[in-house]
């Protein structure tokens, strides 16, 4: 015999019953079943609500109970009985019952916890009759019997306690004799020794199916749901949960305890020791697996079996210097707790018996606080301890495992991996046996943190980016088309899972916490949102997605203001803006600071050279202990490419224009040309390298006409440039003269640094620097008369964006 339990999903539409028909007639070719269904799904709030409303004299509660009744008679319509069916007069007695004790609650407005659960029992008793009878139309050998007549109970209304005596010999009593082969029940519901209607508490059909597949001793509990199994974690908040094959019942009991509703936590105890199997399957996938909760030893790669949650939590803190070393003050606390019936879902102390913190549900915040400062009333006036002190908002998530005892560090990676992500731990408490590590944070970093912690001990191998780009001009735009193209690859060997989930110019702003559709991100981006950069930050902050980056395409000194106030929310920053790391020093260095505090890695590779690694050359070699002597180098793509280009058959303007129009140039060429873009440049690299400087500080010796460093717009500055040309003309005849190129030149030496143009010799490692590349010459200690050289392409949106890109994968592989 099997015992066989469904869930409000599974009978809740016409459709989902015929399944479970089918199911049941499946197993009653072997033997026979015993099937526990619930309301169908949704009636329990429903039914709860309409209690409610007319409690409080709301007259919407014949309105809620008018959808009550459309749901049943809807799905009785569609299950198509034939006439002669006692089906219809059978519901509408019972709604009409349910009306009248409607009507009762209205008329007294009182709805006392023994009324509820009477109002409550309808919703099992009309399921399971529609399911019998349906069952017996259709011509099977089925049966109802009502459950209230077998589970007998205490009465602790709305959650009763079940009398296993004379439950269990109930149960055997009707079963020896039942001739049907399929038996339904009604989940939920039961009676007290006195007669009353009780309930087994939200959730318990699956403790009504124990009970019973305990009271007969059945070879396997089965309990149908509309997920297939129980899963690594809420799958409804972390898409990437998968279903657990087996698992023991000591950990689905810690699993369940702390969330997992997919069991109703008493639900293992009947059944744990006959060793009677629990399988949970999907009705509406009925050939998936499913879990196997049992006792048989079993190995899993992860000691960590499954992460849960439970919401609403308020946390209770008792402190005060009163309390050291006087024993009595958690047993008082406690029992105030007991006698108001305040269930505490974990506990913490810390060792200096200083203060005792407690999770409760959220709904008994207010009463245990009275309660508990009553109790305490004379030490609090006596200044011995502090009035109780409530926070709400909060949620517990709880790491669960059988074998977490035998390993080492699992809390360690817990918190480490909740503190990369700036998740704030309000409370920790450790179960002795290990089996369960728990954490109080806030409610809105729950996603947050099942998600980072899923990823952190069950997909190891994958770690995901969620990057949020402003500006999607010319290099912007090349970085997008990269990641799209580069995903695939990314997931499948570097084991990242790149998502691009805000992005915005100047214009319009878009989002999405699941990645957006790369396929069409212009459309998207054209009819988004109105953007704004803080618009953008808040947005950004909100999501509170994992491992979350801000990339600054832009070159706009707004936005390099944002910063401080991305890394402060853990938000890592990759740029390849350089005015914040060539802003004055201080906010250089807050930058810095800020990184190191919130974990949340700052990277700017693209500021010097695009997409060369020269920062994090510099980086690994300070990092080794090497010190930096001084640095030569043509940082600048753009000039470079000016004056590679520039000679006595061309002119000085169309150079620069072309510059412009191949993206080489800053959008003002005067940044560029003046060498402010390269001292910004030196100023980042002379920073890097362990220097305090700012860019007042370089030497900055300009080529440009008196008119072409005065002018006041680009449009003025273009027409000095032909204004202008002779001057430009006689620079590039003085170095021909010399048999000299002309280089523009970047220098750090004994900590000072400076920028000019220079006539390069033939014999120079500068003269043969071709189009739009750069070149740096490290001196280091450990590279002291041959420097260490790094040469290539300096300028221009695909290697900007691709170094852009490059960082975003070091934060990947981190
Ligand atoms: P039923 O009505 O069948 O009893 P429940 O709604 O009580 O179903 O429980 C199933 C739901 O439990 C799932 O739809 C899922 O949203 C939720 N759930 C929470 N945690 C887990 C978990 N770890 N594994 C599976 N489901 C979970
Ligand atoms: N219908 C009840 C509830 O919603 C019991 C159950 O479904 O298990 O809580
Ligand atoms: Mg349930």
């Amino acid at each position: 015999m099997k015992v066989l339990k469904f869930g409000g999903t599974s009978v809740g539409s016409a459709k989902n019953i015929n399944n479970v028909i089918s199911i049941l007639e499946n197993y009653a070719k072997k033997d026979s079943v015993i099937c526990v269904v619930s309301a169908v799904g949704g009636i329990t709030d429903k039914l709860l609500l309409a209690g409610k409303q007319a409690q409080l004299k709301d007259t919407n509660y014949t309105e809620s109970f008018n959808i009550i009744k459309d749901i049943h008679f809807n799905i009785v319509n569609e299950l198509n009985l034939d006439k002669s069916s006692p089906i219809i007069a059978f519901v509408d007695a019972r709604l009409n019952e349910l009306k009248s004790l409607l009507d009762g609650i209205y008329l007294i407005n009182e709805l006392s916890p023994k009324t509820s659960d009477k109002l409550v029992s309808y919703g099992e008793l009309l399921s399971s009759y529609i399911i019998a009878e349906t069952m017996k139309n259709r011509g099977f050998s089925a049966d109802r019997k009502n459950s209230q007549e077998l589970i007998i109970t205490n009465s602790n209304f709305t959650k009763a306690e079940v009398n296993y005596s004379i439950t269990n010999k109930n149960i055997e009593t009707y079963f020896n004799t039942a001739k049907q082969s399929i038996t339904i029940l009604p989940g939920f519901v039961s009676k007290s020794v006195a007669g009353e209607e009780t309930t087994l508490g939200r959730g318990g059909s699956d403790f009504t199916a124990a009970i019973v597949a305990a009271a007969l001793n059945v070879e396997q509990l089965e309990i149908w749901t509309d997920v297939s199994g129980m899963f690594t974690t809420n799958p409804k908040l972390v898409k990437q949960a998968y279903p657990i094959e087996k698992i023991s019942y000591q950990e689905a009991m810690e699993l369940s305890h702390f969330g997992a509703k997919v069991l109703y936590p008493p639900t293992v105890q009947p059944v744990l020791n006959l060793n009677i199997p629990i399988h949970i399957k999907n009705t509406l996938e009925p050939e998936a697996v499913g879990t196997i909760i049992s006792n048989d030893a079993f190995v899993s790669s992860s000691p960590v079996r499954g992460i849960s949650n439970i919401s609403n939590i308020a946390l209770l803190t008792l402190q005060g210097s009163g309390m050291v070393g006087i024993p009595g003050f958690s047993k008082r606390l406690f029992e105030t707790l007991s006698q108001e019936k305040i269930n505490v879902i974990l506990i913490t102390q810390a060792s200096s018996e200083h203060s005792i913190c407690l999770g409760i549900n959220e709904t008994d915040a207010e009463l245990a606080k009275t309660a508990i400062d009553a109790t305490f009333e004379n030490e609090i006036a006596l200044n011995k301890i502090d009035p109780i002190i409530v926070e709400k908002d909060l949620s517990i998530i709880a790491l669960v495992g059988d074998s977490m005892k035998n390993h080492q560090g699992i809390s360690g990676k817990m918190f480490s991996t909740l503190g990369k992500n700036n998740i704030n731990i309000r409370a920790i408490a450790q179960g002795a046996s290990e089996k369960n590590i728990s954490a109080v944070i806030a409610e809105k970093d729950v996603k947050k943190a099942l998600n980072t912690l899923h990823e952190q001990f069950f997909e190891s191998k994958t770690k995901q980016l969620n990057v949020f780009i402003t500006g999607v001009g010319n290099v912007g735009e090349k970085l997008v088309e990269q990641i799209k193209q580069q995903r695939k690859y990314l997931k499948e060997n570097l084991k990242i899972n790149l998502r691009i989930a805000g992005l915005s110019n100047s214009r319009k702003m878009i989002f999405n916490e699941d990645g957006l559709d790369l396929s069409d991100w212009k459309d998207q981006l054209a009819s988004g949102e109105t953007a704004s950069l803080e618009g953008f930050f808040e947005r950004t902050k909100s999501l509170n997605l994992r491992n979350s980056i801000f990339v600054d395409v832009t070159a706009n000194k707004d936005v390099a203001g944002l910063y401080a106030q991305y890394l402060r929310e853990s938000i890592g920053v990759v740029a390849c803006n350089k005015i914040a790391c060539s802003s004055d020093f201080e906010n250089y260095k807050l930058l810095k600071r800020l990184s190191l505090k919130y974990n949340a890695p700052f990277l700017f590779e693209t500021n010097v050279g695009a997409g060369l690694p020269i920062i994090d050359t510099l980086g690994n070699l300070i990092a080794s202990g090497d010190k930096i002597t001084s640095i030569h180098a043509v940082l600048s793509g753009s000039l470079n490419f000016v004056f590679n280009n520039f000679d006595d058959t061309t002119k000085f303007y169309d150079v620069v224009k072309q510059a412009a129009a191949e993206g080489y140039t800053e959008p003002d060429p005067r940044i560029d040309l003046s060498g402010v873009d390269v001292a910004r440049k030196i100023l980042i690299l002379a920073r890097e390298s362990g220097v305090e400087m700012n860019l007042e500080d370089i030497e900055n010796t300009p080529f440009l006409s008196d008119a072409g460093l005065k002018s006041d717009s680009v449009a003025d500055f273009y027409d000095t440039l032909i204004a202008d040309e002779a001057h430009y003309q006689s620079l590039y005849a003085s170095a021909k003269a010399k048999g000299c190129q002309l280089k523009y030149v970047a220098q750090f030496n004994n900590g000072k640094a400076s920028v000019s143009l220079q006539e390069i010799p033939s014999d120079h490692p500068f003269f043969n620097l071709k189009g739009k590349d750069n070149i740096v010459m490290f001196y280091t200690q450990r590279y002291p008369e041959q420097p260490m050289i790094i040469k290539g392409a300096g300028a221009g949106a695909e290697v900007t964006a691709s170094g852009l890109f490059a960082d975003i994968i070091r934060i990947g592989n981190d």
